[in-house]
């Protein structure tokens, strides 16, 4: 089973790292999955998503990680040393400093994978003035279908634990909003997380993410974008036909 979602989590950082699709280079991103309730899969400080190997991904105690976001600070030294005290074995590779958000969004339910790039033309609009138009609006149906009706929206924050921190406070703002999780989060000046009950769902939610920036970028020269009404969002939301797709695209 482990090595299922192992394998299925090298599948995911490598789709994501392809250099033809412009969602992260060098050491950008990062990726995890959940092995059990306890424990959870996440890439290593400085390794490359598109090449990643097997010795790349850390195993990491949730238990470990998760009470850092209680904390009103820590050093830079503390959230160090937490991060290699969570790791299962110790010698393996330094978890990504990202791995506190990684822990807490795996333990929302039907979450099993995260996947977090800074995709070209996502960034593009996440450090404009529009950033908070992007996430809140939706334009077409695939994007509703593969990213949810809205995205959760972060502010700047500094990386790290304020980031998680942020991301839990935003993210469950959203699932109170909308009853139910979302399939994408944006942070503003950084980048794109989405998260699935699949590896699929998580890339689709991804590349689907990256178009409708591409979208939205050309709508916006051109006078727009023209935005879906809440009506619009709640008819393709609720049809029988795009559960059907959103269930053959493992969603
Ligand atoms: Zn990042």
């Amino acid at each position: 089973m482990q090595n299922t979602i192992l394998q299925d989590l090298l599948a995911l950082s490598r789709e994501l790292g392809r250099e033809d699709r412009g969602l992260a280079m060098l050491g950008e991103g990062n990726t995890s999955a959940r092995i059990n309730p306890e424990t959870f899969l996440v890439k290593a400080s400085g390794t490359c998503l598109g090449t990643l190997a097997e010795g790349d991904l850390v195993a990491c105690r949730a238990s470990a990680l998760l009470p850092m976001l209680e904390k009103d600070s820590l050093s830079d030294r503390q959230v160090d040393d937490a991060l290699l005290a969570a790791r299962v074995d110790t010698t393996a590779k330094k978890p990504s400093v990202e791995a506190v958000f990684h822990a807490w969004l795996l333990s929302l339910p039907d979450v099993n994978f995260v996947g977090h790039t800074h995709a070209t033309t996502v960034n593009q609009i996440l450090c404009s003035p529009r950033a908070r138009d992007f996430s809140q609006h939706r334009m077409f149906p695939d994007e509703i279908v593969c990213c949810g009706s809205a995205s959760v929206f972060v502010p700047y924050t500094d990386p790290g634990l304020k980031l998680a921190q942020a991301i839990r406070r935003e993210t469950d703002a959203c699932i109170q909003k909308q009853q139910r999780r979302p399939r994408v989060i944006l942070m503003q000046n950084h980048g794109i997380i989405t998260l699935g009950a699949t590896w699929q769902s998580v890339l689709s939610a991804m590349l689907m993410a990256e178009k409708s920036a591409k979208v939205f970028v050309g709508a916006a020269a051109l006078g727009g974008p023209v935005f879906f009404s809440a009506e619009n969002i709640a008819r393709i939301d609720s049809r029988p036909d795009e559960a059907y797709r959103q269930r053959a695209l493992k969603m």
